[in-house]
């Protein structure tokens, strides 16, 4: 049975008045329901947050879905409209574990399938092997029919399969691993590509095996790579550590108004030249309270000023909303030009993330504006102003609820989302999670400012 079945009958026992007790789910076509008790509907409301999260929880690999899905359409009809709000409810909260844990799955699948170059019939064609913890084939696999549209392509799981002709997704059965065993010049690429973006100094084995874990390895080649890498990190690392690595130079002990005239001069990253000037920090010169954020945006590259596009509107709006005034705190940025690169058709800036190294580049000039300003409390938004603080990779829904107070920095460091991450949220539900977290942090840390 899947989600669309799951509707059909659904829908006939809701009208029918049947209550989740008496009816006995399972993946077949054919369920059998008891007669108990009914409370006929005569239109039964599905509202429209159900309908979003009610294909993730079908595609959940757990025998009680289907029950539990009936349970809270039930109850949706019979008890509260609103049910799904009330997070404590234990019908809620699995249903939002499962999702949760289904969407993580997709998100696995887009950042763990490998394609392999075939020839059928003489025509190109890509295959790729991937086994979802969850039946996820039907709802992860449209994003490569986005992204990869030019190209006929098949993706193969145990459970199920999905084929793009150009023109329609259609999916099949599945395929067992032993299968599936073509090995092509694609494995070299993804090999080099690894290779070029492992970086030794940050090497977590733990940490690498929960993000890839081992059970996606064997149809992703570069992972062939990971032992003699990691055999390699010692000497990469001395290599690294020697290699010359551009720093800004700035004075010590200089006040706010000296340190924006000479950053306004700055010229130690290429951005410098491709970017129309320096946007540094503004504010209260004895703000208790620092927000750190990214970079420059392309708007507030043309106007000088940090956060006033769009993700500086979201913030705009939230400290309006907790009655924190701009000008009684210090907004910056970690790195302080806009990296852009041109977009296809040459008329847009798109924004390029900073790296480690442009971080590096800049953190003196951060770290001079902290110096200056002294607050007691930085808040530092997305995980490049979080790195760039704690000198260390962050990862912002783990830590954003933690007080760091071992910091050389600020007596205490707070990370939270960066409202760029809002304005790319997944879907309403993910963006008003987003919005309340950034809030509550700014409020948790605007009253730690004030003790
Ligand atoms: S990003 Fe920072 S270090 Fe690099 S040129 Fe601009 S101000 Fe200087």
């Amino acid at each position: 049975m899947n989600w669309n079945e799951w509707r059909e009958k659904a829908r006939k026992l809701l009208n029918e008045g049947v209550a989740p007790a008496e009816a006995v789910w399972n993946d077949s076509p054919e369920f059998q329901f008891s007669v108990l008790e009914r409370k006929p509907l005569e239109k039964p409301t599905i509202p429209k947050e159900f309908l979003e999260i009610g294909p993730l929880i079908a595609a959940a690999r757990d025998p009680d879905r289907w029950d539990l899905l009936y349970r809270i359409v039930y109850r949706l009809n019979h008890e509260s409209i609103h049910l799904l709000n009330v997070t404590v409810d234990n019908d809620v909260k699995r249903a939002m574990d499962l999702v949760k844990s289904v969407r993580k799955d997709i998100h696995k699948m887009h950042a763990f399938v490998r394609f392999k170059k075939i020839d059928i019939d003489g025509q190109e064609t890509y295959i790729a092997w991937h086994k979802p913890e969850h039946l996820t084939i039907e709802l992860g696999t449209p994003f490569f029919a986005r992204r990869f549209g030019d190209k006929p392509w098949s993706i193969f799981s145990p459970d199920a399969s999905a084929h793009w002709d150009l023109k329609e997704l259609t999916f099949g059965p599945g395929m067992a691993e032993h299968e599936f065993t073509h090995q092509d010049e694609f494995d070299e690429v993804w090999k080099t590509y690894y290779k070029s973006i492992f970086n030794p100094a940050r090497l977590n084995l733990k940490m690498m095996r929960q993000e890839m874990s081992p059970k996606y390895w064997s149809s992703m080649p570069e992972t062939a790579l990971i032992h003699e890498l990691v055999r390699e990190t010692p000497q990469r690392l001395q290599k690294m550590a020697a290699a010359p690595q551009v720093r800004a130079e700035v004075p010590a002990k200089l006040g706010l108004r000296d340190l924006k005239s000479l950053a306004s001069n700055c010229t130690t990253c290429p951005w410098a030249k491709s970017s129309t000037q320096t946007v540094f920090g503004e504010g209260d010169s004895q703000a208790r309270l620092m927000v750190v954020g990214e970079q420059p945006g392309s708007e507030e590259d043309l106007a000088g000023h940090a956060f006033i596009g769009p993700a500086g509107k979201v913030l705009a709006d939230i400290l309006n909303d907790l009655g924190i005034k701009r000008e009684e705190i210090y907004i910056t940025n970690a790195v302080k030009h806009f990296k852009w690169t041109p977009s296809d058709d040459g008329k847009a800036r798109i924004h390029k993330k900073p790296s480690g190294g442009d971080m590096h580049a800049c953190k003196p000039w951060l770290e001079a504006e902290i110096a200056a300003i002294r607050p007691k409390v930085i808040i530092a938004l997305g995980v490049t102003a979080a790195t760039s603080i704690l000198g260390r990779l962050v990862k912002i829904g783990e830590e954003r609820e933690r007080n760091i107070t071992n910091n050389a920095l600020a007596e205490n460091v707070i990370v939270s989302w960066h409202p760029s991450s809002i304005l790319r949220a997944f879907n309403q539900e993910d963006r008003d999670q987003k919005i309340a977290e950034l809030r509550s942090d700014l409020l948790r840390a605007f009253k730690l400012s004030a003790l």
